[in-house]
């Protein structure tokens, strides 16, 4: 299978994952940054099955408006003669359906349930194939990825697919056989259609101000670099090591994912790194990296062209 669109974290998830090092997220914060987590994670899980399922066009992750409505979509598997579409699910624990209810076993909770969100998707996705003219049928699932998942009174026949039953259905996927470059017309079309902030994304409130400072681990994700040598840093908490260069870098990026409208100084980026390094050492990272506009430590820097 050939992937023409690959999946990452979305800005969603990498804005609560700064914030979940940079303060004490309130515990809804705290649920939606877990839940994104590991919604993520089950996304991996499932690429990795379907990595191995035949040879189908696939796009991950489409975020899609029509008609003004806004779906996203956690996989598309284009085929000679259909369009899967996936939803992924990585739900953990004992479930049961009552009526068209969800519910967790544990919490005795209503959870959300995914075949509502699934008919959604499908029937906008539909909609969306005619205004392209193409006729191929949708066939739509939600993928369950944990083991540690289980859903009682699941009824015969509905869209779902559970982990003891992926390598039987992959297997209906494998055999199909692709011919060259069919549908890479349609896949480039759906490609462009794709766009990039959801209506549904939540951000917490935060200021500049309340945040932690100091470069984030990219291993561990914990806050605390501490410098080590001339050009290093180290973790305090999981030890792993980088450069400094490298660490700065991705500090600046999360700092314009927090705060897109905020002017990148050096002394921005010294007060955001918690002091770890002098000035200098920041400003020389910056001016191999962006656009310097103006002089001294206030000056900005911007984007290369
Ligand atoms: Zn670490």
């Amino acid at each position: 299978m050939l992937i023409l669109k690959e999946r990452s974290e979305s800005a969603e998830l990498r804005t609560y994952r700064s914030l979940n090092a940079r303060m004490d997220l309130a515990r809804s914060d705290q649920k939606q940054c877990d839940y994104l987590e590991s919604g993520y994670e089950g996304e991996k899980i499932f690429d990795g099955w379907v990595e191995h399922a035949g040879e189908g066009l696939i796009l991950n992750d489409l975020l899609f408006v029509t008609g003004g409505s806004h779906y996203q979509m956690d996989s598309l598997y284009i085929a000679p003669q259909k369009i899967y579409l996936f939803e992924v699910k990585n739900m953990y624990g004992d479930h049961y359906i009552e009526k068209e209810e969800w519910i967790s076993c544990g919490a005795k909770t209503e959870v959300k349930n995914p075949i509502l969100q699934l008919k959604r998707c499908e029937s906008l996705l539909r909609r969306q194939l005619q205004i392209l003219k193409c006729s191929l049928p949708v066939e739509a699932y939600v993928v369950f990825v944990n083991p540690h998942f289980h859903l009682y009174h699941a009824p015969l026949h509905s869209p779902m697919i559970f982990p003891s039953q992926w390598d039987r259905f992959s297997q209906r996927l494998k055999n199909i056989r692709m011919q060259q470059n069919l549908h890479s017309e349609l896949a480039e079309k759906l490609l462009s259609l794709h766009v990039e902030k959801s209506p549904y994304e939540r951000r917490p409130d935060f200021r500049f101000e309340e945040l932690r400072k100091g470069i984030v681990c990219g291993v561990c994700g914990r806050l605390g670099m501490e410098v080590i040598g001339v050009t290093n840093l180290i973790c305090g908490k999981c030890k792993s090591s980088e450069r400094f260069k490298t660490g700065l870098l991705r500090s600046l990026e999360e700092f314009r994912l927090l705060f897109p409208d905020k002017q990148v100084t050096t002394n921005q980026m010294y007060e955001w790194c918690g002091g770890l390094k002098d000035k200098r050492a920041i400003q020389r990272v910056l001016s191999e990296n962006l656009h310097r506009i103006g002089y001294g430590p206030g000056s900005q820097f911007i984007e290369k062209e």
